[in-house]
């Protein structure tokens, strides 16, 4: 099978994409290009790519001839500089990051009437997310109706995850209704466990938590390189504060907020997914690097909330994994910010982590001290890789190689 698979994650302002080559000797996928387009729905519309080597290839504004630059806009541009490239083979295969399969669909698989239907009622479960993943599909299903598009999912990773685990003290009713924790950033999980082997292979299939700190945040327990349990659950609202998310927080607030304060629920929603978080706490920032530069005592108070939920939630997913033999930093914040690496293990010393200070200020992919009891490692993640390899997958049983 010759071409280039592309991956596409679709969200409310912009598309990230990567394209890979399918290389036949040995088969495998080669990163060839990646970027995103950036403030859609504004007239300020950017469309930005590297080479897999880090080279630009593009920075250009998109021309929305005096309006707003919509979905549609942005991925014809981004099919026509695609396949206008000439070192571009035919894209013969689209993968995309879907957030929620809901409890129907956790493999990967092509797109056709039927999971298109599936998947936009659940869209109710993720208003954020799955109608922008979802609209993609369909432009680009106009656009190259030849090309197959298969599904990701970031709830699939968790499906496996015991009915006990997975369940609120509802009542059945509700329960049935799919009131369940889901769980997300499954496909970034997924990866780091794919690569567990090679990365821990003496305690790959052990009792493992990985700790994804990125704009979203959450963290995985994972058993036999499965999830066990998550922080994240019906929505990706929960567990962690995040970059502008509140994480868990008490079911009465939401009551009070609505019942006394008299917020709406669109005010309501708004101030727990865009104002809560990292943003809401230091009253500035949702981006660590800028908290960590900031001297105001409110960048501060937001980064000790950050890592004390953090070290509380790993204490939870302990209990739950009955010990632990390594601990796993991804995403933006858990592969680039020392200090908080530093101080999430300084405060887990109880349970034998111990850090190299040295090791994790130059991030080596293992920081922890020659006598710590649980290994600690820095593994980047890789989550258009994973979807990649699914697309290949799925391009594959269609057809042999
Ligand atoms: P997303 O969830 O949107 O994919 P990322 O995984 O890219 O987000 O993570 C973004 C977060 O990582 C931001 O808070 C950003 O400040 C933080 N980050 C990136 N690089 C650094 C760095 N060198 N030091 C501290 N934080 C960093």
């Amino acid at each position: 099978m010759e071409g280039n698979i592309l991956v596409i994650n679709a969200g409310s302002s912009s598309i990230k994409f990567s394209i890979f080559s399918i290389d036949a000797n040995p088969l495998d996928l080669n990163l060839l290009s990646h970027g995103q387009i950036e403030s859609i729905g504004t007239e300020d519309a950017r469309f930005r790519a590297k080479d897999g080597q880090g080279s630009v290839l593009i920075d250009e504004t998109l021309n929305g001839h005096g309006h707003s630059v919509d979905h549609d806009q942005a991925l014809t541009a981004l099919i026509t500089w695609l396949e206008g490239r000439a070192s571009n083979n035919m894209i013969i295969g689209i993968g995309h990051r879907i957030v929620h399969g809901g409890s129907q669909y956790h493999r990967p698989q092509v797109f056709d009437a039927e999971l298109m239907a599936d998947l936009e009622a659940l869209i109710p479960l993720a208003p954020l997310h799955q109608p922008h993943n979802l609209h993609a599909v369909k432009v680009l299903a106009k656009l190259r109706p030849d090309i197959p598009q298969v599904a990701c999912f970031d709830t699939g990773f968790h499906h496996d995850q015991t009915p006990l685990v997975r369940m609120y003290a509802l009542p059945e009713k509700i329960r049935r209704a799919g009131v369940q924790r889901y769980g997300f950033h499954g496909l970034s999980y997924e990866y780091i466990a794919s690569v567990l082997p090679e990365e821990l292979p003496d305690q790959a299939d052990g009792r493992i938590i990985v700790a994804h700190l990125g704009n979203g945040a959450s963290l995985c327990a994972m058993h036999q390189r499965k999830s066990v349990a998550t922080t994240m659950g019906f929505t990706a609202l929960e567990g962690l504060p995040m970059g502008t998310r509140s994480g868990a927080i008490d079911p009465g607030v939401i009551l009070y907020l609505l019942d006394e304060l008299k917020m709406t629920t669109k005010e309501v929603a708004q101030l727990l997914y865009k104002e809560s978080g990292l943003r809401g706490v230091s009253g500035d920032s949702s981006d660590m690097r800028e908290l960590l530069a900031s001297d105001t005592p409110q960048a501060a108070l937001a980064i000790d909330l950050f890592v004390y939920r953090i070290v509380r939630e790993i204490g939870s997913l302990v209990a739950a994994l009955g010990g632990l033999d390594a601990l796993i930093f991804t995403a933006g914040i858990g592969e680039n910010a020392a200090a908080i690496r530093s101080r999430v293990c300084g405060d887990l010393n109880w349970l034998g982590v111990q850090i190299d200070e040295d090791s994790n200020q130059r991030k080596n992919s293992m920081i922890n001290s020659p006598q710590s009891a649980v290994k600690v490692a820095i593994i980047p993640t890789n989550e258009e890789l994973m979807i990649a390899r699914h697309t290949f997958d799925q391009l594959k049983s269609q057809k042999p190689v």
